[in-house]
């Protein structure tokens, strides 16, 4: 059995002992040091949690009430409609995985969902958790030939091909491998298809607020949940407020009234017991008393723009870079959110980690996040020597 590709790379990564060594194949935001940060905002909230002595309950089967609602407002906006009316169940997860998992079980075994569509390419994650629900699983073509954009009239005529009442998969910002999203208006126009389809989408917003900012990236969020058509939507606190190993994500299933929803939320319920009973507390906890404390949460605000602004920075230092080394690497300020599509072979990545201890996933990926002003030099350098070749 083959390693993950990408996990695998990492403990490549961790055996190679050149000096210069860089990983770009980590699905993580590192610093400009290049350690994984612990934002303060967490390390406050902790500490509060922590003196107030709690005791290690369960939790409820839906999560920690506070933390579903503040996740539910960071996502929708506070005033939508979908929210004030109450048509939206939103259940914590175990990530955003989890979350894809919860969705993809409930569509299955609840709504009779057979088939589940995805974009080509996409995160490799999503094809197996679907198939691990029982659906059937075929893709939509996303990226254009230059793998520069999106190949959008290609794409629209793929999901007007696909059958009605499938479950159809869209990265709602920061698309992961390639970093290339779709405008507002061609998010307009997907809606169109998804309603004319009777089709079942689930948004997957893993990076909210590394694409343009926290509101900027819920768009197509909010646009499809002001449409009032029903839908589902898995979020993730894992990158924005770094707390990866504390799994801390949700599920949103945007509802036509809030008497579906209440159905909803029950199913969700007993999916949740049967399969790990309840979530985990800490993770929540922190993100919910970081929400929760108006003080806390525009630090947090600030946290996630500083974020933002170091890997726009880094993608302009490596275009940059490249053009001193006499190569194209425009693509990296074209795309956007943590993970670019460099365009690259996988044997010239092959090549790349070979002879020069860059590390990316073979299908041309790089982690943007894991650049620096120290090595952002040294990649653009090796990118340039392989692609000359
Ligand atoms: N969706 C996408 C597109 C992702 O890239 C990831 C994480 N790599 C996830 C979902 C899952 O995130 P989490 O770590 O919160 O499970």
């Amino acid at each position: 059995m083959p390693d993950d590709p990408i996990l695998g790379l990492n403990e490549l990564f961790k055996t190679d002992e050149r000096p210069e060594k860089v990983n770009l194949g980590v699905g993580c935001y590192l610093t400009e040091a290049g350690n994984l940060p612990l934002l303060d905002v967490v390390e406050e909230a902790e500490t509060r949690l922590s003196e107030k002595k709690l005791p290690h309950g369960y939790m409820p089967m839906s999560g920690i009430p506070k933390f579903c609602e503040a996740v539910k407002h960071l996502v929708f906006g506070e005033a939508s409609p979908a929210v004030v009316e109450g048509r939206i169940t939103t259940i914590q997860t175990l990530g955003g995985t989890g979350a894809l998992q919860l969705g993809a079980a409930f569509a299955h075994q609840y709504l009779g969902v057979a088939k589940a569509v995805v974009s080509d390419p996409t995160w490799g994650n999503h094809i197996a958790i679907f198939k691990g629900d029982g659906l059937t699983v075929s893709k939509y073509p996303y990226l254009n030939a230059a793998k520069d954009g999106v190949d959008f009239e290609a794409m629209i005529a793929a999901l007007n091909e696909v059958e009605e009442g499938s479950l159809v998969l869209f990265h709602a910002c920061c698309h992961n491998p390639t970093g290339v999203d779709l405008s507002h208006e061609e998010w307009r126009k997907v809606l169109e298809v998804v309603k004319a389809r009777d089709l079942l989408p689930l948004l997957d917003m893993a990076y909210q607020g590394f694409g343009d900012g926290l509101e900027e990236d819920a768009f197509a969020m909010r646009l499809f949940a002001e449409s009032g058509i029903r839908f589902m939507a898995a979020t993730s606190c894992s990158k924005n407020f770094a707390l990866y190993g504390e799994r801390v994500g949700a599920l949103h299933v945007v509802c036509g009234d809030k008497r579906e929803a209440e159905v909803a939320t029950s199913i969700l319920k007993a999916l949740v017991r049967a399969e790990y009973s309840n979530p985990p507390a800490h993770g929540a906890n922190v993100v919910a008393e970081v929400l929760g404390d108006p003080e806390l949460k525009k630090r947090w605000f600030k946290d996630v723009v500083e974020m933002h602004d170091r890997i726009c920075e880094m993608r302009r230092a490596l275009a940059e870079a490249g053009e001193a080394e006499g190569a194209d690497l425009s693509f990296a300020t074209k795309q956007k959110g943590m993970f670019s599509f460099t365009g690259l072979t996988p044997e010239e990545m092959d090549r790349l980690r070979e002879e020069f201890a860059v590390y990316g996933v073979r299908n041309g990926r790089i982690c943007v996040a894991g650049l620096n002003h120290r090595n952002v030099g040294y990649v653009a350098k090796a990118m340039a020597t392989v692609l000359k070749a």
